[in-house]
C-alpha cells in the first residue's frame, strides 16, 4: 500500500469506529477549554475533568480568574501535576486576555501561542475544538500511531504534524485527530501492541512479523 492508500484506509476505519467525536475535556466556552487543555499537559483528561468543576466554581472567566491569588488556583489544580507552572500560567494568561484581548480568547495562532503556558499543541486544540478551524494537534498517542502506520518517521511532533497534514484532507483533520486519540487509548496503547495485532496494521502490513519500535513525543 502507498502512504496515501494507508492514510485513506486508516481514515475510513476510524470513521467507522468513531462516527461521533465528542471533545474529551469538559468546558462551556473557549476560555474554559483553553484552561482545561493547559491543565491536561502530562495529565489525563479524566483527572482534569475531576478538577475543573472546583476551579471553575472559583472562577470561570478571565476577569474573575485574574483576581484569584495564584496559591488558591494552585491548591485546586495540584492533582493535575506541574501545579506551580500551571497556576502561574492560568493567572498570567487571564490577565493578558483582559489587558490585550477584551477578555476574549484570541482566534489566531500567534496571539494564542503568545499566552503563558500555551504552546502550539494547546493552541491547535483550541483552534480546532473551540473555533472549528482545521488543525492537527499532535499528542503522544497521535505521534505513536502515526509511526506505527508509517505515516511519519516520528523524528519529532512538528514533523509528524506536517506529515499527517499532507496525508489527510484538511476537512478531516479536526475529527481525525480525536479519532486517532480514541483508538490510541482504546486499542493501540504504548505498551499494548507491537504492530501485528489488530485489523488496522494487519491490513496495512499483512506480512509484518516483528514489533514496531516508535520514538517518544
Ligand atoms: S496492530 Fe497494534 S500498533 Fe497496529 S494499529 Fe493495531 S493496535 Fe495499533
Amino acid at each position: 500500500m502507498t502512504k496515501k492508500e494507508r492514510a485513506d484506509f486508516v481514515a475510513k476505519k476510524l470513521a467507522e469506529l468513531y462516527p461521533e467525536t465528542p471533545i474529551p475535556l469538559d468546558h462551556k466556552d473557549p476560555y474554559t477549554l483553553l484552561i482545561a487543555v493547559l491543565l491536561s499537559a502530562q495529565c489525563t483528561d479524566e483527572r482534569v475533568n475531576k478538577i475543573t468543576p472546583d476551579l471553575f466554581a472559583l472562577a470561570d472567566n478571565p476577569a474573575d480568574m485574574a483576581k484569584q491569588p495564584v496559591e488558591k488556583i494552585q491548591e485546586i489544580i495540584r492533582p493535575c501535576g506541574l501545579s506551580p507552572q500551571k497556576s502561574k500560567a492560568i493567572s498570567g494568561l487571564s490577565k493578558i486576555l483582559i489587558e490585550k484581548h477584551n477578555g476574549e480568547v484570541p482566534q489566531n495562532f500567534p496571539d494564542l501561542e503568545e499566552l503563558p503556558g500555551v504552546g502550539h499543541k494547546t493552541a491547535s486544540v483550541v483552534m480546532s475544538q473551540a473555533f472549528g478551524v482545521p488543525a492537527f494537534p499532535v499528542d503522544t498517542h497521535i505521534h505513536r500511531l502515526a509511526q506505527r502506520w508509517k505515516l511519519t518517521n516520528g523524528k519529532n511532533v512538528t514533523q509528524t504534524e506536517k506529515d499527517l497534514k499532507r496525508c489527510f484532507p484538511e476537512e478531516q483533520w479536526n475529527a481525525l485527530h480525536l479519532q486517532i486519540i480514541f483508538y490510541g487509548r482504546e486499542h493501540c496503547t504504548a505498551r499494548g501492541c507491537d504492530g501485528t495485532v489488530c485489523g488496522i496494521c494487519r491490513a496495512l502490513y499483512p506480512d509484518r512479523k516483528r514489533a514496531v519500535k516508535t520514538k517518544k513525543a
